[in-house]
């Protein structure tokens, strides 16, 4: 079940469960390619520095690109890499036949510049979804590119909640190029077929836009952002956001909040993401599917 009613609020959608189902779909689908075609999809991922949530998330997915039966490694360097060294081992993962998709994590010591890291790591092989190559063909809508696993986890989301999208008015609020852009060039191509609406910090009269939508996503990087009184009655509402926050009633001290102020607007909508388990465990989910089809690719299996 990708949603649950309940009295006179929103239907949560279930982020958690349909990731597991995405996960177990692909386990079988890892199994089936190294039975009949002798192929395991490899997944290397590199974290530069001890960035403490970085390790964290890098832990996440070696550990379930190993669970759905694929090979996970993780390449740790220490904070004092030079560029130069990640270049090098950049090319030796690109070189690597046993691996299909290759992840620098982000953000990298201050000596690095991202952008000479995102250009090098081949295209074919660029499951993040950065490298320009890609998202080219995420704009011109090229099907044998890869585009940025959390704005393909919404998509997933949608889909597997019943949200229709032909024709419906989709507000983005954030156009950063790892969330907001690419979620514009998602649900604008043809066959997804939404209208859609992209706000920033600039946008005029944000609520003006907001109460348009039929989907509203916010991926602004502020906590409770997003009030009941922005959101149209009986909108779906997708919540990018991951924020910590300070809360004395919690063990840590800190809580983890959307970018939606999440009581209120469930009130209003007739679908919500919950943070966490909405959009979160999808990202990593839509990793794991940008690897094994980049394993296909290139191993010319169709
Ligand atoms: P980002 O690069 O900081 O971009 C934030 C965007 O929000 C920018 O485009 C910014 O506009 C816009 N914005 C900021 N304040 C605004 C305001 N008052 N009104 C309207 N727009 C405003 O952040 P990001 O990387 O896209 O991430 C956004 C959120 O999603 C963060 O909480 C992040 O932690 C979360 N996230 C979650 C996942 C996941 O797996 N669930 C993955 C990635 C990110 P300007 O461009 O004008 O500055």
């Amino acid at each position: 079940m990708a949603t649950v009613q309940e009295d006179g609020a929103a239907r949560l959608i279930d982020g958690a469960a349909i990731a597991r189902g995405v996960r177990a779909r692909l386990a079988d689908e890892v199994a089936a390619l190294r039975a009949e075609h002798g192929v395991t999809p490899g997944l290397s991922v590199v974290l530069v520095g001890d960035d403490p949530a970085s390790a964290v998330y890098v832990r996440n997915k070696e550990k379930q690109s190993v669970e759905a039966g694929m090979r996970g490694e993780t390449i740790r360097l220490p904070a004092t890499t030079t560029q130069e060294e990640l270049l090098a081992v950049v090319d030796r993962l690109n070189a690597d036949d046993r691996v299909h998709g290759i992840l620098v994590q982000m953000p990298l010591p201050k000596q690095i510049d991202p952008n000479a890291v995102l250009r090098r790591i081949r295209p074919e092989k660029d499951v993040d979804g950065f490298h320009p190559v890609n998202v080219g063909k995420l704009l011109i809508g090229e099907s044998d590119g890869f585009a940025p696993c959390t704005p393909a986890g919404v998509m997933v989301l949608l889909e597997e909640a019943g949200v229709p999208l032909r024709g419906a008015e989709v507000v983005v609020i954030g156009r950063s190029n790892i969330v907001g852009k690419p979620m514009a060039a998602l649900m604008v191509q043809a066959g997804v077929d939404a209208t859609v609406t992209v706000c920033h910090s600039r946008t005029r009269d944000l609520a003006a836009h907001t109460r348009r939508a039929d989907v509203l996503i916010a991926a602004i990087g502020r906590g409770r952002f997003v009030t009941a009184d922005m959101i149209k009655p009986g909108a779906v509402v997708i919540d990018v956001g991951m924020n910590r926050i300070d809360d004395p009633t919690t063990k840590s001290g800190t809580r983890l909040v959307g970018d939606v102020d999440f009581d209120g607007a469930r009130e209003v909508a007739a679908a919500i993401t919950p943070v966490p388990g909405g959009v979160g465990p999808m990202t990593i989910a839509m990793l794991l599917a940008n690897t094994v089809r980049a394993a296909r690719q290139l191993a010319g299996v169709r």
